[in-house]
């Protein structure tokens, strides 16, 4: 059967479609520029890649360009292939903590966690409804990047505020990454053969977040109230000084919005190095001995360390600690920075069997304290069985 897994961004789309249960990709792509100028499509089949320079005023004009094409390319004969569709929506708060069928009245409710996550939510949604419109009883499942983390009890997810600011605002942390989270350790827990597991789960793509898990319950992760927390990561700061934002508001003569913006978009390896978010201009600058590049890894290496150390001791002493997405996944250097800085914790990288890139793979000599593995994420897959599972369930 075949399930679309979606991501709608903004001005954006992204899509795949799986085959299921084999997990097949059948085909992806990319809608970018959605009501811009300039706006066109790429579609990935067979190892091909289409692109289309076209006005898409609307995520439903993508998406009906979408359907289209899937018919167009011969991609499905007809549109009753596609027996479900599964959205990525960023949250869903403390109401939703598991994938959810989405109808108007689910749609309004999440909508109400829209303040909490303006900038994804709201465009999530458009993308939900532009499938109803187009695909009308075809299911929408959504699937919420907060969801997995609501096993977190008060004494983690509570910030040490006035407690109103919890009661009638809702500050809290919520965690972020969930489906990569819960993906990783459901591979990882299947490949062990246990389901009581104490996982370390770390997701270091341009975004980052570390979770302690325990027997498939989140019990902390390092993203907060919004994905600004924790880590540092490409543009993002990470964990600061709440009181920097004032003094530096007074100081800069700006808004806060303008430095929390700051804090979102020019830090973390582009605001340290001033030349790239990504890691791989920050690698070969690092490797031409660029100081600034060369501080900026070390300090990301350390904060990543240091959060594992925190929730090693969280979990009572983790079994298992998983890297994944872009640098987990890809940067032998990263892997070895990190590893290295958490050799207290018993932890050995195993140096013959780093040299790789996107591989599922025990990284750690036979003698590691903490067993390391490189595990790859698929965030899209994830979403597409979710909505399998839902559609079986109904
Ligand atoms: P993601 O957000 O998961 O797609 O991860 C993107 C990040 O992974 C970017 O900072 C990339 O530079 C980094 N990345 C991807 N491939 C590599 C690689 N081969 N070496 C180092 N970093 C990489």
């Amino acid at each position: 059967m075949k399930i679309l897994s979606i991501n709608a961004g903004s001005s954006s789309l992204k899509f795949t479609l799986f085959e299921l249960p084999e997990k097949e990709k059948v085909a992806s792509g990319l809608f970018e520029k959605i009501g811009l100028a300039g706006s066109f499509y790429t579609i990935k089949l067979n190892g091909e890649k289409i692109k289309k320079e076209v006005n898409i005023p609307n995520h439903t004009v993508a998406v009906e360009c979408l359907i289209k094409e899937l018919l167009d390319m011969g991609i499905v004969s007809s549109l009753e292939e596609i027996e479900g569709v599964g959205h990525r929506l960023v949250h869903g708060g403390e109401e939703f903590s598991e994938p959810v069928i989405l109808n108007e009245d689910v749609i309004k409710r999440v909508s109400y966690y829209n303040e909490f996550a303006p900038l994804h939510n709201p465009a999530n949604l458009l993308g939900v409804e532009a499938f109803m419109k187009a695909l009308p009883g075809v299911i929408n499942v959504g699937v919420f990047d907060t969801a997995f983390h609501q096993t977190m009890d008060k004494e983690h997810f509570l910030y040490p505020t006035p407690y109103e600011w919890y009661e009638k605002y809702g500050v809290r942390k919520y965690g972020f990454h969930g489906t990569s989270h819960r993906y990783v350790y459901g591979e990882i827990a299947k490949y062990l053969g246990k389901d009581n597991l104490k996982v370390i789960t770390c997701h270091i793509g341009n975004g980052g977040s570390i979770t302690a898990i325990d027997s498939g319950k989140v019990i902390d992760t390092s993203m907060g109230f919004t994905p600004l927390a924790g880590i540092m990561m490409g543009t993002r700061s990470g964990d600061i000084d709440p009181s920097i934002l004032e003094y530096i508001c007074n100081k800069k003569g700006i808004t806060i919005s303008e430095a929390t913006n700051e804090l979102n978009k020019k830090s973390g390896f582009l605001g340290i190095s001033d030349i790239s978010s990504d890691a791989r201009d920050i690698e070969d600058a690092a490797a031409n001995g660029d100081e600034r590049a060369i501080l900026a890894q070390n300090m990301y290496s350390d904060k990543i360390a240091n959060y594992i150390a925190m929730y090693n001791n969280m979990l009572g002493g983790a079994d298992v600690i998983v890297l994944t997405a872009g640098l987990g996944e890809n940067s032998s250097l990263m892997r070895k920075l990190i590893l290295d800085k958490i050799a207290s914790l018993g932890v050995e990288l195993d140096e013959s069997k780093n040299d790789f890139r996107g591989e599922f793979r025990c990284i750690s000599t036979e003698n590691s304290k903490i067993p390391v593995y490189v595990v790859p994420t698929d965030e899209e897959l994830m979403i597409a069985l979710d909505t399998l599972a839902l559609k079986e369930k109904n």
